[in-house]
């Protein structure tokens, strides 16, 4: 008899998102839990997105725009970019998967970084597409000269994270140039720029300048971040026209909600809201850097919103204590470092709270 599914569904092992908190009060019979584990806004959503979900949910009897017009031509605006090169999408997750069910072939192969974002992966193999992950260099850091070298004849597709999630580290202008200036144009490079607005470094590469240059490149951005819109699902990408009107073929008809887009509008105009998160996270993050370094833990040097940090041991059953104590972070044996945590940055008291319970916990 036939199997139910094929091989690399049977194989396949889901995304583990962060523990929410209602099951981890539930489960260990506590109150007052805090998350810092998904990398979400510690200052909640945009103000003014809000208002615009509240707006525009009168009208949700109405089928949303299937071309997301107006939120399209704002992002546009936004970035000094053309509408015809922007692509909109339920999550950057979904793009994600668009770009593999549109520009590979099951004959196809992929290349990713060992250890970076996990969805490229589970993307990947529920399309039951190869690929080849490249093992970081030292520091968590990707290794482009590597990537590149792992580039062959059937290479459609590479994935490359900058900053990278869960490390938080980047790689700057010239590593970027010379793996483009190698990588055949056959192969799509799809850059993902999730946290780059929290980026404060001046060699840091935006894909905005480099994706007309190459045409095979594409830069995907989210609103879950930043914007603190991770629960609207929305996520953007940039790329040449002649690609965005494949994934266009390819996607489904209302793929973001007339809430999505409304709120997608109204973010972009929440200049305020952006400023604020920037420097609380900015202020968190080097809190977190000092006290973390302060209890022995190793922190590679983040330029995104959380703290990837080493114990330099076991850090499930550390996962565990902090979870007694309230306080969620996100193991990282997933992603193949068992002694490491990935600790978001919360709001202040929430950082305070993080760092006395991991004191208590290692102490
Ligand atoms: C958070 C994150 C995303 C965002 O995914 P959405 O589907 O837009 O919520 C994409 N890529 C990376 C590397 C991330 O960390």
């Amino acid at each position: 008899m036939r199997p139910v599914v094929a091989d690399y569904i049977e194989t396949l092992s889901p995304y583990v998102p962060g523990k929410p908190i209602e099951e981890t009060e539930r489960e260990y019979g506590i109150t007052g839990a805090i998350k810092l584990a998904s990398n979400e806004n510690p200052l909640g959503p945009s103000p003014l997105a809000i208002e615009a979900i509240e707006r525009a949910a009168r009208s949700v009897h109405l089928y949303p725009d299937g071309t997301s017009y107006h939120l399209v031509r704002r992002l546009a605006e936004h970035m000094g970019v053309v509408p015809g090169e922007v692509f909109v999408g339920n999550g950057s997750n979904e793009i994600i998967e668009l770009l593999i069910r549109t520009f590979t072939t099951p004959d196809d192969e992929a290349v990713i970084c060992q250890g970076s974002f996990l969805m490229y992966k589970v993307a990947l193999q529920s399309h039951g597409r190869r690929f080849v992950e490249v093992p970081m260099r030292s520091g968590y850091r990707y290794d482009l000269p590597a990537m590149a070298a792992a580039v062959k004849p059937r290479t459609r597709l590479v994935f490359l994270a900058n900053p990278d999630n869960p490390t938080g580290t980047a790689f700057g202008k010239a590593e970027l140039e010379a793996f483009l200036s190698t990588v055949p144009p056959e192969a799509v490079i799809v850059l993902d720029e999730a946290y780059f607005e929290y980026v404060d470094w001046a060699d840091y590469p935006s894909g905005l300048d480099y994706f007309r240059r190459w045409p095979n490149l594409v830069v995907l951005r989210t609103y879950s971040k930043i914007y603190g819109l991770a629960g609207v699902r929305l996520g953007y990408g940039v790329m040449s026209a002649e690609r965005c009107g494949y994934l266009n073929r390819t996607r489904m008809p209302f793929n973001l909600s007339f809430l999505a887009q409304a709120a997608g509008i109204a973010a972009l105009d929440d200049v305020e809201h952006v400023r604020t998160t920037r420097e609380t996270t900015h202020r968190g993050l080097r809190y977190l850097e000092r006290e973390l370094a302060r209890l022995g833990a190793q922190v590679p040097k983040s330029y995104a919103n959380f703290a990837f940090t080493d114990l330099g041991r076991s850090a499930g059953p550390v996962y565990e204590q902090l979870l007694r104590l309230g306080v969620i972070t996100r193991p990282m044996n997933g992603y193949g470092f068992p002694n490491a945590l990935r600790i978001s940055v919360g709001p202040g008291s929430q950082n305070e709270r993080l760092v006395a319970a991991l004191g208590e916990v290692l102490g």
